[in-house]
């Protein structure tokens, strides 16, 4: 097989992967325009047109990063930049652990705050975890893509906040575009997300907006490295540019995307995902199988379901792959004991109804 042909394009809507999630033809398309240079005008107007698209997915009247890595870069870059020297990392599942190994990489402090796999952090547990500390910063995952458990950020935010000079710094990788998110209003410190999520985006590129707290932070950060160094972000998309070479073909993925978004509304894109999620539950209600997050704290672009006795999540995925239908096996410890719909990005109800008539089939034989 050579990878320079052109693939024979299957038809949409039966990859629900919970990341990387499946990208529009168009989209796709749109990285096959020629290159331009980055320092030129043909950059700045790229950057400059999908600016206020990007400043409303996030909900802010910040500029948002765009950085060419995965979303563990920016992770990294907000450990790096926003955290002083002691941190508390909410634990809930595979994503918010890495959050936790990558504050003790960076050589801080670090405590983990563990519930169990698929319950959310409540703002009372955190008041608690940070009374009579001194932590300087607390990471937490929104979404946690191995559960599907949706943690209270904006209330998180709040606790933290009252508990002193504490910033929050948020992973929301299968939260923007899905799940709604107001980074101003909340009050949210850093907020990331990466581009093969809710966003349907090939995988490669982060966004990031930090607020004036956690951008003072980063002027004060004596070792905040070179290639994560939001201060660098800061002032050259000022300028509609990036520090470095950007993966621009994917830029014009993203620009192309906005566009789309755009169209949709953010409003309407967050209405789509909860209509998705709602389906899922309310389908594995009627069946008897239980959504592994309590109501309430269930994230609208990932649903885990925990299996029945007798019934395998990784043989019910290949099940689903001899069907031509890509979900997920659960993940780490929860591998045979669950499965994963990623119901997000630019699926529909009605996409995900034939998913979820060929998984009845699947869990009934
Ligand atoms: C996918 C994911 C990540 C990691 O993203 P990469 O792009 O692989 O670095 C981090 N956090 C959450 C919640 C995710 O779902």
């Amino acid at each position: 097989m050579s990878f320079a042909a052109t693939a024979t394009k299957p038809s949409f809507g039966r990859f629900f992967l919970p990341g990387p999630t499946e990208v529009l033809p168009e989209i796709l398309a749109a990285q096959t325009r020629p290159m331009i240079g980055h320092r030129g005008k043909g950059m700045e107007q790229l950057i400059a047109q999908m600016m206020p698209g990007l400043m409303s997915l996030f909900r802010t009247t910040r500029p948002v990063y765009i950085c060419s890595s995965s979303a563990t870069g920016l992770m990294e870059a907000s450990v790096r930049n926003c955290a002083r020297r002691r941190v508390l990392s909410l634990v809930n599942g595979a994503f918010s652990e890495r959050f936790f190994k990558i504050v003790q990489a960076n050589g801080l402090q670090a405590d983990a705050l563990e519930v169990p796999l698929g319950q959310p952090h409540t703002p009372e547990l955190l008041a608690g975890a940070l009374k009579g500390k001194d932590y300087d910063a607390v990471t937490v995952v929104h979404s946690e893509t191995s559960t599907g458990a949706l943690n209270p950020i904006r209330d998180l935010a709040a606790v933290a906040h009252a508990a002193g000079d504490v910033l929050l710094l948020v992973d929301s990788v299968t939260g923007i575009a899905g799940a709604p998110v107001e980074t101003d209003a909340w009050k949210l410190d850093f907020v990331l997300t990466g581009s093969q999520k809710a966003l349907a985006l090939p995988p490669g590129l982060a966004l990031g907006v930090a607020n004036e707290a956690a951008l003072e932070r980063a002027r004060g950060a004596a070792n905040r490295g070179t290639y994560f160094d939001l201060v660098e972000f800061d002032n050259y998309i000022r300028k509609n540019q990036t520090p470095n070479t950007p993966a621009l073909s994917l830029m014009y993925a993203l620009a192309a995307q906005m566009e789309r978004i755009e169209r949709e509304t953010v409003e309407a894109r967050w209405a789509r995902h909860a209509a998705m999620a709602t389906r899922t539950w309310s389908w594995a209600a009627e069946r008897g199988i239980e959504v592994l997050a309590p109501a309430g704290y269930r994230s609208p672009t990932v649903t885990c379901l925990r299996m029945p006795a007798g019934k395998k999540g990784s043989e019910v995925n290949e099940k689903m792959k001899a069907r031509g239908y890509t979900i997920s096996a659960g993940y780490g410890t929860l591998k045979d004991t669950t499965i994963r719909i990623g119901h997000m990005g630019d699926h529909t109800v009605d996409e995900l109804d034939e998913l979820l008539a060929v998984l009845a089939e699947v869990m009934a034989a």
